[in-house]
Parts: C-alpha cells; sequence; structure tokens
C-alpha cells in the first residue's frame, strides 16, 4: 500500500497540485493539518482534497479559522491572514473543517498535526521534544506536521524499561531510551527497522527549511518504507495571487526562499 502524505498546505493550490501530479500512484491520502491559513486558496484546496478519497486532521490554523482557538495566540500576519481566510471560507469547506477529529490511527500509525502528545499546538523540532512525545501513542510510527521541517525521529528504547540505566529508572517505558534526529535524504527510499518513529513530511504549502519547493512524503505502512519528496512549484503564481487579496507581504515573500 503507498500512502501519499501531505500536510500544512496552508491554502497553496499551485504547490498541491504539482504534489498531487508528482506523486505518481498511490492508495490512500493523508493530509496532516493546516490545510487552510496563509494562502490565497482555502477553499479550492479543500475541495482537492475532497476529490480523492482521504483521511485527514486539523491544524492549528484550520481550528483558528473555525474560532476554535483565539487568534490573540497566533503572530501578526497568522492573525490576518486567518481573519482573511475566516471570511473567504465556504459553507462547504467549514463543514468539512468542523468534521476533522484531532488526531486519527490508521493500522500501526497515528496521525497528529504537532505532536501527539499536544495535537494542535506542540513544534517537535528537536529530538529533545520528540522524544517525549513517543510515551504519547502506542503504535510504532506517528506522523506529524506542524514545524514545516521535514525530519525523521527514531526512538530507540533503553534495553529495559526497569534497568538502572541514567533514561530508565521510574519512567514510563514507552519515553525510556535515546532519540536520534534523522534528516531524510531527498528522493532516498528508507526502509524503517524495528524502532519507533516519528516523521513529518516538511510542508507543502510554506516550507521553511530553506527549500521553497512543495515537500510530501510517500509512504507504505506494510513494507515499511518512506521517502521524502520534494516538487518545484509556481511559486510565482501563488505570489501574484496572495498580492492580489492583500496577504501579508512577509508571507508572500518568504515562500520564494522557504523560510
Ligand atoms: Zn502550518
Amino acid at each position: 500500500m503507498r500512502a501519499l502524505v501531505v500536510s500544512d498546505i496552508h491554502s497553496n493550490l499551485d504547490a498541491l497540485d504539482a504534489v498531487l501530479a508528482d506523486a505518481g500512484q498511490w492508495d490512500v491520502l493523508w493530509s496532516l493539518g493546516d490545510v487552510v491559513g496563509y494562502g490565497p486558496q482555502p477553499n479550492e484546496c479543500i475541495a482537492r482534497l475532497s476529490e480523492h478519497e482521504h483521511l485527514a486532521i486539523p491544524g492549528n490554523h484550520d481550528w483558528g479559522v473555525l474560532e476554535k482557538l483565539d487568534l490573540a495566540e497566533f503572530n501578526a500576519d497568522a492573525r490576518q491572514a486567518n481573519l482573511w481566510t475566516r471570511n473567504q471560507l465556504s459553507a462547504v469547506s467549514r463543514a468539512y473543517l468542523e468534521a476533522l477529529a484531532s488526531t486519527r490511527v490508521e493500522g500501526d500509525v497515528t496521525l497528529a498535526h504537532g505532536s501527539p502528545r499536544y495535537p494542535i499546538w506542540e513544534y517537535l523540532i528537536y529530538a529533545s521534544s520528540a522524544r517525549v512525545s513517543f510515551a504519547h501513542f502506542h503504535t510504532s510510527i506517528c506522523l506529524v506536521g506542524h514545524t514545516h521541517l521535514p525530519v525523521i525521529f527514531r526512538f530507540m528504547p533503553s534495553a529495559s524499561s526497569t534497568s538502572d540505566s541514567r533514561e530508565g529508572r521510574g519512567q514510563n517505558p514507552l519515553a525510556s531510551g535515546q532519540c536520534q534526529a534523522l534528516q531524510p535524504v531527498e528522493g532516498r527510499e528508507v526502509l524503517l527497522d524495528q524502532q519507533r518513529y516519528i516523521i513529518n513530511p516538511g510542508s507543502v504549502g510554506q516550507p521553511r527549511d530553506g527549500d521553497p519547493r512543495a515537500a510530501y512524503l510517500l509512504f507504505d505502512p506494510e513494507r515499511k518504507t518512506i521517502e521524502h519528496r520534494r516538487v518545484v512549484y509556481d511559486i510565482e503564481a501563488t505570489q501574484k495571487k496572495m498580492r492580489r487579496v492583500d496577504l501579508p507581504p512577509r508571507q508572500i515573500a518568504r515562500l520564494a526562499h522557504g523560510w
């Protein structure tokens, strides 16, 4: 089975379409949240996802648009974009976002936008925060987004959860061990071993790792393989659409640089 995993589309239809065209054949489509916010085409992105049978969970921007989160918690640009999105959102799109459960478990895989502990808000940037997260889900693999940074966190449990190792004593055995942050190599298929993983595909619509190309993940849960991918899209076309509706200039500029 081949899953196409996308996250943080952020109303960027040009980027989403480039990903869908580049991904080849896939069996299931999973979206890890923040389908809206920042970009110019929120309804179109929801409609595009809805053309395919897919699983989706919400992100902080999706909840901000629904007024499930206080926009005071967002930075000024994100707030402005969020208010704009709120006004644009069709009844169909709103109902779509309202229906999303904050996490999903599919077989041996957990989907959470930020982290399995705090699915909407927590950022897993470093191995230290990722390590703690392993106690908060029970599947082998958890897929997250939110940071817009592609990464693979690999957890190696202590030899014994009751051992007197520095890590072990008295801790939840699911979190007793070491965590490594591995940088994915674009286009290289990786066979996952028997350890547990938290994997971030990166962002489709607003990459922040210095590479402006749209990021996504191909994942085969049966063969246990993953492949991080990038694809160019028409950034200027997206920027033009953003300018036309007066979205924040900094959010327009950043797309060309991937930050
Ligand atoms: Zn996001």
